[in-house]
């Protein structure tokens, strides 16, 4: 388990003229990985024994990426509307509905916020999206 310091980069796209940076790849950097239930994390030292963390702290914590099966869309939830695949933000650790879900949570989140990062929750999407320069992010640790 050597993912807490997975590099990122920018994803390879032979489409484009010229190689383009995001200057936003820090926050990736920043990152924790999935957190595991708290069976395997009691003899973690980063976790106080008998203090379990609720599921819904976990979907909102900035820093630590959601697992897939407690992330959620809450603003598709309240209204009763499905969405397809989920987005996190990196920032914040906002969890939206990407732009094929009707509301499109996940970009209204980054219009409203400015916040520029979006990591795809999707199960087969490794891939994170910025933004504001347009770009696919991968991890270059990838195999
Ligand atoms: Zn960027
Ligand atoms: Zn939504
Ligand atoms: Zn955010």
């Amino acid at each position: 388990m050597a993912g807490e310091h997975d590099r990122w980069q920018v994803a390879p796209d032979g489409g484009r003229v010229s190689a383009r940076t995001c200057d936003h790849l820090e926050l990736l950097h920043a990152l924790r990985p999935h957190e595991r239930p708290r069976s395997e994390e009691t003899a973690s030292t980063d976790r106080r024994a008998g203090e379990p963390v609720p599921a819904r702290e976990a979907v909102a914590s900035p820093g630590r990426v959601p697992p897939p099966d407690v992330a959620r869309c809450a603003d598709c939830e309240a209204r009763g509307l499905r969405w397809v695949r989920l987005r996190w933000c990196v920032t914040c650790g906002y969890v939206g509905c990407c732009d094929s879900s009707r509301a499109g949570h996940a970009h209204a989140h980054h219009v409203a916020t400015g916040h520029p990062l979006v990591l795809s929750l999707a199960p087969d999407e490794h891939w994170a999206w910025c933004y504001p320069d347009e770009l696919f992010l991968v991890r270059a640790t990838a195999s």
